[in-house]
């Protein structure tokens, strides 16, 4: 589409899936997107598909979220991979079996790179940040890792401030797009 907006796609859309164990915060991270606040207590097995219309770089885009709750790890993941346009691979930093357990997503992302777009970008998330006291997973384990899978990395609190857990979904879409 040509004109005022020049090749902008009037409406655009972004598929976002949070992926990583039970109780590293999936759930938190995404109420705080859509929501701007810290819900601490959410069904642990409830899964879903939220849409928030967004701007993200002053362009409107329609972010769908898939926050899913695997109890088994990195099973049954046909319903996601090529539904995805960026995945978040969350772990809690104060909890090492979550690190762990990200990595399992992480390797079955690449197992599986053939089906999804190559270029869909994967986003790795060490959340809790605020339990920085009872830390098990250094920023430099993270990094190591974000690097092994060539994935972005960020650290974040879902009960501290909205804008920083914003950025994160909102750099997700932005790396959809240029993939
Ligand atoms: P999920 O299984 O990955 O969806 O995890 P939840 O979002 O349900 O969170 C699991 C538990 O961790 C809940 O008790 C949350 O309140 C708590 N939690 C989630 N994110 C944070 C965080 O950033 N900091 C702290 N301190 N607790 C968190
Ligand atoms: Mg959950």
């Amino acid at each position: 589409m040509t004109g005022m907006f020049g090749k902008v796609k009037p409406c655009a859309e972004c598929n976002l899936v949070l992926l990583g164990a039970m109780g590293c915060g999936k759930s938190a991270l995404t109420v705080k997107f859509l929501t701007k606040r810290f819900i601490s207590e959410y069904d642990p097995y409830l899964e879903d598909i939220y849409s928030s219309d967004e701007l993200v770089d002053q362009q409107p885009v329609t972010v769908r979220v898939m926050d899913t709750s695997d109890q088994e790890g990195p099973v049954n993941c046909e319903r996601y991979l090529s539904w995805a346009n960026a995945f978040l691979v969350v772990y809690s930093i104060n909890d090492m079996e979550s690190f762990k357990g990200c990595q399992l997503y992480l390797q079955t992302l690449s197992m599986h790179k053939n089906t999804f777009r190559s270029q869909t970008p994967i986003i790795l998330v060490g959340n809790k940040l605020d339990m920085d006291r009872y830390r098990q997973v250094s920023q430099s384990d993270g990094e190591a890792v974000a690097i092994r899978f060539d994935c972005s990395f960020f650290e974040v609190s879902a009960c501290w401030d909205f804008l920083s857990v914003q950025h994160i979904f909102h750099e997700a879409v932005r790396r959809a797009k240029r993939g």
